[in-house]
C-alpha cells in the first residue's frame, strides 16, 4: 500500500497549519485536497458518520493535542512488572484494520487523526523524570507503520535517550524498521513486534504486512542490537489451535535461532463489551466478533477453561525457548 495515494483529503487545524510538522506532511502529499478546521473534533467526534465508508478510504487530520498527554494504561494490557504502566497517544486510529481492533469499538471515525505538536508531548515528559515507568506510544495504533510519513518514531527514540529511568516501548506489525535502522539503540527501548500463525493473520489482520515479513524486521533489529518484544496477543481460538500456534512458535524460535528476544507480551482475545456491542453493529460480517464470548465486569473475552487451555498451552510451548518469567500476561 502506498501511503502517499491513502490520503486524498487533509484536514488541517488552523492552530497548527503553520507548526513545522504540518508543513513537512503536507509536503509529502501535494496532490491531497487540504481542508481547513476550527476544531478536530468537528470531524473526527462528528455524530453519524459511515465508519465502514470511511475505513475504505481514510482521511488525514493534522492536529494540536490538548493536555493530558499521558494517560495510565488499563487493566487488559501487559505491564512488563512495571507499577507504572503509561501511554501517550500521538496518532488516534490506524493505517490497517485488524479484525480484532479495539479502535473500531472506541471511535466513531474511521479517520486517523495524527497530532502535530510533539514538542508538548516531550515537554510532559519531564514529570516522568523521577519515576520509573514503562511508556507506550504505540498503544492504539501503528506509529512506525506511519514513519515514512512523519519520523515520529525517530523523534520519540532521540527524546527518550535523556530519560533512562522511562521503558519506552514501540508496538508495530509494520515492516517499517528500516526507517530507524540507521539509530544506535537504546537501553530504553524496546521495539515490538504482534505476530501470530500466517493463516490466521491472513483471515483477521486487514492490509497488514505478512507476518514473515514482521519476522524479518525482528532478525534485523535484533542483530542490529535492539531490544526485542513479541506480542503474541491476541490468541484467537481456531480450530485446531494447538497445532496451529504450535508449529508456529516452533518456526518462530527456530528462525531467530541463538538470538534472544527480550520477552513476550501474552494474550487471549479480549475486549471492552460496549465496544464489542458496537464494532458487532459496525461490521456484521466480521466472524470473530459474533463468537460467543463471555462477558464478566464488562469484559469480553473466551470462557474460562477455553482461556486456561489456550493460554497454558502456549505458555508451556514457549517456555522451551524463554523464562516463563519473561511471558507477560495482562491482569484481565
Ligand atoms: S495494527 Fe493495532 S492499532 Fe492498527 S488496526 Fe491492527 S490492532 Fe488496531
Amino acid at each position: 500500500m502506498s501511503f502517499f495515494k491513502l490520503f486524498s483529503h487533509i484536514y488541517i487545524e488552523e492552530d497548527v497549519a503553520n507548526h513545522k510538522n504540518t508543513k513537512s506532511i503536507l509536503s509529502r502529499f501535494k496532490d491531497a485536497e487540504k481542508i481547513y478546521i476550527k476544531h478536530y473534533k468537528d470531524i473526527f467526534n462528528r455524530k453519524n458518520q459511515s465508519y465502514s465508508l470511511q475505513k475504505e478510504s481514510k482521511k488525514l487530520i493534522l492536529a494540536k493535542k490538548r493536555e493530558p498527554f499521558i494517560y495510565e494504561g488499563s487493566d487488559l494490557i501487559q505491564d512488563f512488572g512495571f507499577s507504572k504502566y503509561l501511554y501517550t497517544p500521538t496518532m488516534m486510529n490506524c493505517i490497517y484494520d485488524c479484525d480484532y481492533c479495539i479502535l473500531q469499538g472506541m471511535y466513531g471515525s474511521a479517520n486517523i487523526l495524527f497530532f502535530v505538536n510533539v514538542e508538548e508531548y516531550f515537554s510532559s515528559l519531564k514529570s516522568l523524570e523521577n519515576s520509573k515507568a514503562h511508556l507506550s506510544i504505540s498503544y492504539d495504533t501503528d506509529l512506525l507503520a506511519f514513519e515514512k510519513i512523519f519520523g515520529i518514531c525517530r523523534l520519540w527514540i532521540k527524546e527518550i535517550s535523556k530519560y533512562p529511568n522511562i521503558d519506552l516501548e514501540i508496538r508495530s506489525k509494520s515492516a517499517n524498521f528500516e526507517a530507524i535502522a540507521d539509530m544506535k539503540p537504546l537501553e530504553n527501548v524496546v521495539l515490538s513486534w504482534t505476530i501470530m500463525p500466517q493463516v490466521i493473520s491472513s483471515k483477521v489482520e486487514r492490509n497488514t504486512p505478512s507476518v514473515i515479513k514482521r519476522e524479518e524486521q525482528i532478525i534485523r533489529a535484533l542483530k542490529l542490537g535492539w531490544r526485542v518484544r513479541i506480542c503474541i496477543d491476541p490468541l484467537i481460538y481456531v480450530e485446531g489451535f494447538e497445532k496451529i500456534y504450535g508449529d508456529y512458535i516452533d518456526s518462530f524460535f527456530e528462525k531467530i535461532g541463538e538470538q534472544k528476544i527480550e520477552d513476550v507480551a501474552l494474550g487471549v482475545f479480549r475486549i471492552n463489551s460496549d465496544f464489542l456491542k458496537k464494532m458487532k453493529k459496525r461490521d456484521i460480517r466480521n466472524e470473530l466478533l459474533f463468537y460467543p464470548y463471555d462477558v464478566r465486569d464488562k469484559v469480553a473475552t473466551y470462557e474460562d477453561s477455553l482461556k486456561k487451555r489456550m493460554l497454558d498451552f502456549t505458555i508451556e510451548k514457549l517456555t522451551k525457548y524463554i523464562p516463563k518469567n519473561r511471558i507477560f500476561l495482562s491482569k484481565n
